[in-house]
C-alpha cells in the first residue's frame, strides 16, 4: 500500500491517482482546485490556467469533500492535512499556503519528523526540540 492522504476533518481522501486534490481561492476570491504532488518537498502543482494567482499570494485551501478549512491551528499561512504511510502510521502534513514558498512540515505526535523546503526557517516553532519548549513557555 502507498501513502495516501486524508482530510482531518472528514477524513475523505485526497488523493486521487498521482495527486492530492485540493480546493482553492486566491487573492480574487476565485476558486479553483488544485492538484499537489504527494510527495514531501516536490512543489509542482497543476491547476487550470483560469485559476490564476502569483508567487506571493496567500491561497486559501479547502477539503473538496466538506469544505473544511484546512488551516493549521498554529499559523495561519499554513495548511494542515493528514499523510497515512504505507506502514498506516499518521502524520500531520503542514505546508505553506503562500505561493511560491517552499516549506513543508512533517510531524508524529508532537516531534517534528522532517522541514523541507528552502522556506522552511520562516516557521520556526517546528525547528524547536520538546524539551526546551518548556523552558520558553515560561
Ligand atoms: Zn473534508
Amino acid at each position: 500500500m502507498q501513502k495516501y492522504y486524508v482530510c482531518p476533518e472528514c477524513q475523505g481522501h485526497l488523493m486521487v491517482g498521482d495527486y492530492i486534490i485540493l480546493s482553492a481561492k486566491n487573492r480574487q476570491d476565485k476558486r479553483g482546485l488544485l492538484l499537489l504532488h504527494p510527495e514531501i518537498g516536490n512543489y509542482s502543482s497543476i491547476k487550470h490556467p483560469s485559476f490564476k494567482f502569483t508567487a506571493g499570494d496567500p491561497i486559501d485551501f479547502y477539503c473538496p469533500m466538506c469544505q473544511h478549512y484546512l488551516q493549521s491551528r498554529f499559523d495561519k499561512n499554513l495548511v494542515h492535512v493528514i499523510m497515512i504511510d504505507k506502514d498506516r502510521k499518521e502524520y500531520d502534513v503542514y505546508f505553506s499556503r503562500i505561493a511560491g514558498e517552499k516549506s513543508t512540515y512533517q510531524v508524529a505526535g508532537d516531534k517534528t519528523v522532517s522541514a523541507t523546503g528552502e522556506h522552511s526557517h520562516r516557521y520556526t516553532y517546528f525547528k524547536i526540540p520538546e524539551e526546551l519548549k518548556k523552558y520558553l513557555q515560561k
